[in-house]
């Protein structure tokens, strides 16, 4: 039996005969950009996510870039971002000029507040808070600390759709919520879109006529926009999808508790959400200091893993021009060498799952060798 990382056909199939009926409406519609679609699916996704305003953009870093850009974030600028984050928020940083300044997250995945504090300089202007694996960070320490050295917050919450910290939903505590909707994400599209959520109406408006030539009424341009809009049909599928969010996280949240109920082996370490959140399984990522070798070992027995992610922000070849060195973030880079993010995807069946959980039970660092 070969046990893919990931595959995107089951989740697709599970609700196929809504999806091709939405494609075929829109087809017959005649609006493919902008339409009806969209402006449901961000009502729909904002009073998903308890009210405010959500503005549907073309993708996850575009709705980093764009809501950074007219939060007012630019050249001389510092912002504050977790070592361990997928690099989308970190380019996002440097598409504005803005200069990105790494911080550590905690024992677990989550941005540590002490590490933010000891990296803010009179140049900090915002912090920026993935939400990763779909667990969510706890947001009070971090709200609190960001209202007293008045800076703002910016929230990646492209893998955590649905999750919650204190019953409310990741992407709604700071200035702007950034969401992702590639295909793998728990709330996903059939292409590339993504949203910006905010509770600022004025800060609403500005994105919608941004994320569009920046103009507001057409061929008139009241600023320097860009072309990031969600087209009908990604919108289309995204209502579908919406509709059954629930009941797929209940799906995800339960294939990883047979995990962590039956995974059993000193050498492994078990993810363990943050207390008072409720996180939503974007990514099953366990711990192992022979993460290379158990890899391999899991491949012998048709078992295919991810690492998220392989190499950190501060040390690609893309980042080179801020002159980091292995060991700047040694907690990220443990991280780094450690983390191994084991088959979790929609429709993954429970014989799958019990030849994950044998062979990394029976795993021992030696056994790859023999
Ligand atoms: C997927 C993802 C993004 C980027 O989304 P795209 O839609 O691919 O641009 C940003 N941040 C995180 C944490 C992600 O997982």
């Amino acid at each position: 039996m070969q046990i893919p990382a990931n595959r995107l056909d089951r989740v697709y199939r599970q609700h196929q005969a809504e999806y091709e009926s939405k494609a075929l409406e829109v087809l017959r519609s005649g609006y493919y950009i902008l339409g009806e679609e969209t402006a449901r699916f961000e009502q729909a996704f904002a009073d998903y996510l308890g009210g405010g305003f959500v503005v549907g953009v073309g993708c996850g870093l575009d709705a980093l870039t764009i809501s950074m850009h007219l939060l007012g974030i630019g050249c001389g600028d510092e912002v504050i971002v977790q070592g361990n984050t997928f690099i989308a928020a970190v380019l996002a940083i440097i598409h504005n000029g803005a200069t990105p300044v790494f911080a550590e997250p905690d024992d677990g995945f989550c941005l540590s507040p002490e590490s933010i504090e000891r990296k803010i300089t009179p140049k900090t202007k915002a912090v920026i808070v993935t939400h990763l694996y779909g667990m969510v960070t706890p947001m009070e320490p971090i709200l609190s600390l960001c209202r007293s050295r008045r800076l703002m917050v910016i929230e990646d919450a492209a893998q955590a759709h649905g999750a919650e910290y204190r019953g409310q939903k990741a992407g709604t505590f700071g200035d702007a919520g950034c969401f992702s909707f590639y295909p793998t994400k728990n709330l996903g599209a059939f292409g590339d879109a993504g949203a910006v959520f905010v509770r600022d109406p004025a800060l609403a408006e500005a994105i919608r006529t941004y994320r569009n030539y920046g103009s507001e009424k057409r061929y008139h341009n009241a600023m320097t926009g860009v072309n990031s809009r969600l087209d009908e049909m990604q919108a289309g599928f995204l209502n579908v999808r919406l509709r059954h969010l629930e009941e797929l996280t209940q799906q995800k949240a339960a294939a990883a508790a047979y995990y962590s109920r039956y995974i059993a082996n000193p050498l492994i370490t078990l993810p363990v959400p943050a207390p008072e959140t409720a996180c939503v399984w974007h990514q099953y990522v366990i711990r192992c200091d022979t993460r290379d070798d158990l890899a391999a070992w899991l491949l012998t027995k048709g078992i295919h893993t991810d690492i998220h992610y392989p190499v950190p922000p501060h040390l690609t070849e893309a980042c080179r021009f801020l002159q980091m060195k292995r060991g700047d973030l040694p907690v990220t880079e443990r991280l780094t060498d450690t983390v191994l993010s084991l088959p979790l995807f929609f429709g993954i069946t429970k014989e799958e799952q019990d030849a994950v959980i044998l062979a990394l039970n029976d795993y021992r660092p030696d056994k790859s060798e023999e």
